[in-house]
């Protein structure tokens, strides 16, 4: 079903149509005021109005009137709009807040398989047992476990779960449950067994397979628990189509009404193809970012669905260039804390990247580019600039995603100089905490995920939040105060206003995508996609601020959710 044509809206058009003939009266909350409108009035669908409405444009203006026709702004102003405008409904936001919706514009969603545990809210590894425990009484012996989320730095146990821990709740299951930032699994005894891991397997190239006294596999590996993982049976088709619909149907509650989704395939833009036109549950407009693996395979898909529409389409390549401080496997310009020899490494041959970089750039499409340590940001932007120099091309809109290292300034003045821009998660300041004091010392942990020096080197900054967690509360708490978990400040010279974090993570994050022409911001002619909040975010204090929950969500003038 279509909800933009549902009878839902239908009908409260249709006892609007009873109540104006009959009654003489408009409809919403304000019936009087439309009725005094003038016979001129020019007539709207929808008029907000007595609230607290940022437009998020070039002056962040606050407006307290919003009217909105057909799924889009029409206007915005003082309370003298209402004499301009005749709305079908009206409504009273009551002093609360009107913000566009958030566009995040790196995360990753996905449809669920069966076997599947979420395990992105667990305190415990108690709380783990009893999930792994239910699930395999749903799912029967022999059936493998799977799950993601966990952090040893949020345990109440505060060490990693190992193998026997798995073993204990469920032991006639393979188990296998992936870190938070997915770098790293633990995996259960018979999980193990199956990828053929036991003392005497070597470490695999790049990966770690943590040891036990006795040499022993604990049950964890580290980047390389793709040996297990592969193992698993896929979910069924249909299994995974209800579940997308249902994982993004839930960033609505967060107030997020676009998403870029980091990693996916060809194959996966057809599931999601098939899950907007089926269109079973409200979902935000999504972008979806493609690696270089099979550029036949994109190049055919580019030529069957063109730019998409509004609200799928397929967003810049993506290129993976180091891995995170998890592994940690992030490239860095100096050895990391503790570890003299270490700097990390690139995900591919230096060759490779340059000419993916190259070929990419060269095919005309835009990049977004994952590089974390400092080295690899470098090289990256040394790469791009050399690609733009030889093959100068006017608002390419590359960028970086993560940039959570700040690399040399000469760096920042080259992506100033060459428009290549960043989109950043602040929140990895807050829930990374650990990794980053593990690895990193000095300025460098003081200058994690950066984001005032970049912007002051006239950087482009969008905000995003991964997967760490979903939801842009924690990073808007995160980029105006950065506090780790801990509650401890890490270069407060890095903080930013949360008018540009807003903005960051509205706006600008529609900018990265091509998109500042139709959403970001709520000036005439964009779509209404758009928030309530429950008090105003701008001077909230920091522990409300990171508590705040999102009220209701429009998505073209249309309520989606409703807390
Ligand atoms: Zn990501």
């Amino acid at each position: 079903m279509n909800y933009f044509s549902s009878p839902v809206l239908n009908a409260s058009l249709l006892t609007c149509l009873v109540v104006v003939l009959f009654l003489g009266a408009g409809c919403g909350e304000s019936p009087d005021r439309s009725a005094a409108a003038p016979v001129d009035a020019e007539s709207v669908d929808l008029l907000f109005h007595n609230g607290q409405i940022l437009i998020v444009d070039d002056a962040f203006s606050i407006h307290s009137v919003l009217a909105v026709s057909d799924g889009k702004v029409v206007a915005s102003g003082g309370e003298e709009l209402l004499d301009h405008y005749r709305a079908r409904k009206t409504v009273d936001l009551s002093g609360q807040m009107l913000m566009p919706g958030f566009v995040d514009s790196h995360t990753h969603i996905s449809g669920d398989a069966r076997r599947y545990i979420d395990l992105t809210d667990v305190s415990s590894i108690v709380e783990i047992q009893s999930l792994v425990r239910d699930k395999a009484a749903l799912l029967g012996s022999g059936e493998w476990i799977t799950g993601y989320g966990w952090s040893e730095d949020e345990l109440a146990e505060q060490r990693k779960p190992t193998r026997y821990d798995l073993d204990d709740a469920a032991p006639d299951n393979p188990v296998v449950l992936t870190r938070a930032g997915a770098h790293s699994a633990v995996a259960s005894s018979l999980a193990l067994r199956a990828a053929n891991i036991d003392a005497d397997t070597p470490d695999p190239e790049g990966g770690v397979i943590e040891r036990g006294a006795t040499g022993e596999p604990n049950g964890i590996v580290r980047e390389r628990h793709g040996l297990i993982l592969q193992l698993v049976p896929p979910a069924t088709e249909a299994e995974l189509r209800r579940s997308l619909a249902v994982n993004l149907n839930s960033l609505l509650a967060k107030g997020i009404t676009s998403i870029t989704d980091a990693q996916k395939t060809p194959q996966d833009y057809r599931r999601w193809q098939s899950v907007y036109a089926e269109r079973a549950l409200p979902l935000p407009r999504a972008k979806l970012q493609f690696e270089w693996d099979d550029p036949a395979a994109i190049k055919t898909l580019m030529r069957e669905v063109g730019d998409g529409d509004d609200w799928l389409a397929i967003g810049p390549i993506k290129i993976f260039v180091d891995g995170g401080f998890t592994g940690p496997a992030a490239y860095t310009l100096k050895p990391y804390r503790d570890m003299p020899e270490y700097r990390g490494y690139l995900n591919m041959a230096q060759s490779k990247l340059v000419k993916q970089i190259n070929e990419i750039h060269d095919a005309g499409l835009q990049m977004g580019i994952h590089a974390i340590g400092d080295a690899a940001i470098a090289l990256v932007v040394d790469t791009l600039t050399e690609t733009l120099q030889r093959n100068p091309r006017q608002d390419h809109r590359h960028y970086l995603n993560h940039f959570s290292m700040r690399p040399p300034q000469q760096t920042m003045v080259k992506m100033a100089e060459q428009n290549i821009h960043i989109t950043q998660q602040p929140n990895f300041t807050y829930t990374l905490e650990g990794r980053y004091a593990a690895n990193l010392d000095g300025w460098r942990l003081a200058h994690n995920n950066p984001l005032r020096s970049p912007m002051d080197a006239g950087i482009t900054v969008a905000l995003s939040s991964d997967i760490l967690p979903i939801g842009p509360m924690v990073g808007l708490y995160a980029a105006t105060t950065r506090k780790g978990m801990s509650g401890k400040v890490y270069g407060p010279d890095e903080a930013i206003t949360i008018e540009e974090a807003l903005r960051g993570y509205t706006l600008t994050s529609a900018f990265l995508n091509f998109d500042e022409d139709i959403k970001g911001s709520l000036e005439p002619g964009k779509y209404a996609d758009m928030i309530v909040l429950p008090a105003d975010i701008l001077t909230v204090s920091e522990e409300e601020l990171m508590a705040l929950d999102v009220i209701q969500t429009y998505l073209q003038g249309e309520l989606v959710y409703e807390r």
